[in-house]
């Protein structure tokens, strides 16, 4: 190796010498990437090809020793410091340019206690992995929709899927993590130990620390869910949702039905002429008894003149991955999104029209419902605090060609701005884009001054900065 530049913190370069180098690649269990070594654009490629970043070096940790070490590294030198998980967030966050990123992709175990019904996760596992894990024993815990994101960041968002309206969000069934903070000790943050820290992690994001093992409770869901799309022409639109919202309104709560407008993919199932067309689908889950799924679900699937049902049992670790087609890393990606308490009329009114005018075919507004289990936590609780919005709507604008951006992104906004009226002010912090970091305070609401609190105590000058950063005020 040789003498390499970093990027630090002050905006100045730091030098790291040939030496130090060598030292710090020896102190690691993993290995150091940087421009030109075989895995480096391995490590820096991310879901959302918008993000082209190039961090100055890169350590692929094989375990807490070695994010130890690198937070140690980064903090002695001054650097900017990034942390990648799954590699998913909208806003490419998992890297930064310039400065030292922490790589934690390559830190892959699951260990399920069926016994005890709780999981240890590293924080390189992705959803479909660790739902393969649990489900080999009948259990889950509540996660995301697409099977390639990361546990890691969606449980430091906060996190919620098929199985949140019944059990809640992800960091709702966080039992403990072990954290390395900004002076680089390795801590437990649990109810027990270190409870401010553990109350800042559930919702908080990576500005506190780098997680490098969570444990989860998990909960007896399946294996097999019924589950799967009713899909509408979009003119129908109006009327099915007038309808749903009524009907999700008093529906139990194992049942979950989030709704995506787009132009139809080709779908085995859906006729050929539909293909390319505006439609409505209602994604439908329903994870208690499947005799009792399908007498709720009746009505629903009985309304207006569906184009399609493929509503079935179906195991749940397919059902997990069964939208991953449709969300593939590797395209252009700008999102927008904003929480609902209900589906009002101008809401509808609003999607439908800016539905018609979908200006991509891989392009989909999607709305996800939450409420139930969600909404009986307190939001002083954890730092994710929007427990009573009932839907977030996700405007995910997503195309191949960069000579599309400009018509992309301008059409997600307009439907960002049209909807404005009827969201409730609250966002997800897990789907803010990198483009507005005024909306993290919003994000967090009235636990906002806490996050602060905590995070000058414990990360005073900012290491863990490359997030929908919390600024210390110290
Ligand atoms: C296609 C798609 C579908 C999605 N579906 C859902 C969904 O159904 N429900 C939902 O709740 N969210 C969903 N999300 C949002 C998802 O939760 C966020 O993108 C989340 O940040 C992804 O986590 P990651 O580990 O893959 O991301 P990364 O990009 O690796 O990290 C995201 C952020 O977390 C930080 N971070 C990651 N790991 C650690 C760690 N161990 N310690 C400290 N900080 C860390 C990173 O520094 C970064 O700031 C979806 C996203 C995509 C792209």
């Amino acid at each position: 190796m040789s003498q390499l530049q970093l990027k630090s913190r002050s905006g100045e370069n730091a030098t790291i010498n040939d030496e130090t180098l060598t030292a710090f690649q020896q102190g690691v269990r993993g290995r150091l990437a940087r421009p030109g070594s075989e895995d480096y654009d391995q490590a820096r490629t991310i879901w959302n090809a918008m993000i082209d970043r190039r961090p100055g070096l890169v350590v692929r940790c094989a375990g807490a020793a070695d994010v130890v070490r690198a937070v140690r590294f980064a903090g002695k030198h001054g650097l900017v410091l990034a942390v990648r998980g799954g590699g998913h967030n909208i806003a490419g966050n998992a890297l930064c340019d310039g400065g030292l990123l922490i790589d934690l992709s390559l830190m892959k175990s699951v260990r399920v206690d069926p016994a005890r019904r709780t999981a240890r996760v590293e924080p390189g596992v992705t959803l479909g992995e660790f739902d393969r894990e649990a489900q080999a024993f009948g259990l889950a815990t509540p996660l995301g929709i697409n099977s390639t994101t990361g546990v890691a960041g969606l449980t430091l968002g906060g996190g919620f899927g098929w199985l949140s309206r019944r059990l809640g969000l992800t960091i709702d069934n966080l039992l403990s993590a072990d954290v390395v903070t900004a002076d680089g000790e390795l801590v437990r943050a649990s109810e027990q130990e270190n409870a401010e820290l553990f109350w800042g992690i559930r919702g908080g994001g990576g500005n506190f620390g780098v997680v490098t093992s969570f444990e989860f409770r998990l909960h007896q869901v399946g294996p097999t869910v019924l589950s799967g799309l009713i899909i509408h022409p979009l003119d129908a639109a109006r009327d099915v949702l007038r309808f749903h919202r009524d009907f999700v309104a008093n529906a139990p709560e194992e049942f979950v039905c989030w709704f995506v407008m787009r132009k139809a993919p080709p779908l085995p199932f859906l006729a050929p002429e539909w293909h390319g067309k505006e439609i409505l689908a209602l994604a439908v889950c329903y994870s208690g008894n499947i005799e009792e799924g399908e007498r709720v679900a009746k009505r629903l699937r009985a309304f207006g003149k569906p184009l399609a049902d493929v509503i079935a049992p179906t195991p749940y670790v397919a059902w997990q991955t069964l939208l991953d087609p449709l969300l593939t890393p590797g395209v252009r990606n700008y999102w927008k999104s904003h929480d609902f308490a209900g589906l009002s009329d101008g809401f509808i009114d609003a999607l439908v029209d800016h539905a018609r005018r979908i200006p991509d075919p891989m392009t989909e507004i999607a709305c996800a419902q939450l409420g139930g289990a969600v909404s009986r936590v307190p939001r002083g609780a954890t730092a994710y605090t929007h427990r009573d919005g009932q839907y977030v709507l996700n405007v995910h604008g997503r195309w191949e060609d960069p000579a599309k951006d400009a018509a992309c992104i301008a059409w997600a906004r307009s439907l960002f701005q049209a909807v404005t009226p009827f969201a409730t002010g609250g966002a997800y912090v897990n789907f803010l884009t990198q483009d507005e970091p005024e909306r993290v305070r919003a994000a967090y609401g009235e636990n906002y001054d806490r996050l602060v609190a905590l995070k000058n105590k414990v990360d005073p000058t900012n290491l863990f900065g490359v997030n929908q950063n919390i600024r210390p005020t110290v």
